[in-house]
């Protein structure tokens, strides 16, 4: 059987990737599963790719296996990008979902519906000890409303509206969201490269 380490300690994330790899017959390990403690990898890229590349080599090459690591996060394009890369602390230490949500909804303020889009991007490096590192990229289009609204997902999902829905992300089921986010868009452009492992 084949292994590959999901350089995450976030249950919901790991879930979707063990499940992904498990139809190709590759077992999946996230962080939690190791009995080695990693120490975490300190996300210091300016760029999605960069920080992916960072925890997924790292890590490769520390345990000398495939390693695949996530970096995500939310682009608004009336905010010139923002949060962007900074999305999990964008309301600064420690990270708070709410902060962040009420810094971003106080900063789209005065832009009206049509200019409140935005898209989750999802990218991918898997880091294959003697190989270079793979990349793959996923989004999730749509626009920020003007109130929060659910109870589910985390982040920015109480206030996030996918392309081709009336209500928020968490608002929606868990599995819905699965089905069309960027994490899973991107795992789905795994498909083809997956046959190399
Ligand atoms: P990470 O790289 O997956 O840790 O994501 C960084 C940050 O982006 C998170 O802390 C969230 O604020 C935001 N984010 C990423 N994915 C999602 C999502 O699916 N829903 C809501 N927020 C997200």
């Amino acid at each position: 059987m084949k292994h590959i380490i999901i350089a995450t300690k976030n249950q919901g994330k790991a879930k979707e990737f063990k499940e992904f790899f498990a139809e190709k017959s590759i077992e999946a390990l996230s962080l939690l599963d190791l009995d080695q403690a990693i120490p975490d990898v300190e996300e210091t890229g300016s760029t999605f790719e960069e920080n992916a590349a960072l925890k997924a080599e790292q890590i490769a090459a520390l345990l000398n296996i495939p390693v695949l690591a996530d970096d995500s996060g939310l682009i608004i394009d009336a905010l010139g990008g923002r949060p962007g890369l900074f999305s999990a602390r964008y309301a600064g230490e420690p990270k708070d979902d709410k902060a962040n949500i009420n810094k971003v909804l106080a900063e789209l303020e005065d832009v009206p519906v049509v200019k409140r889009t935005a898209r989750f991007i999802c990218v991918l490096a898997i880091a294959v000890p003697g190989r270079e590192t793979t990349f793959r990229t996923g989004y999730c289009e749509g626009r920020i409303t003007d109130s929060e609204k659910g109870e589910n997902g985390f982040g920015y999902d109480p206030i996030f509206i996918a392309d081709g829905y009336g209500v928020t992300m968490a608002e929606l089921d868990p599995q819905e969201k699965n089905r069309i986010s960027h994490r899973r868009n991107a795992i789905i452009q795994l498909e083809k490269w997956i046959h190399t492992l």
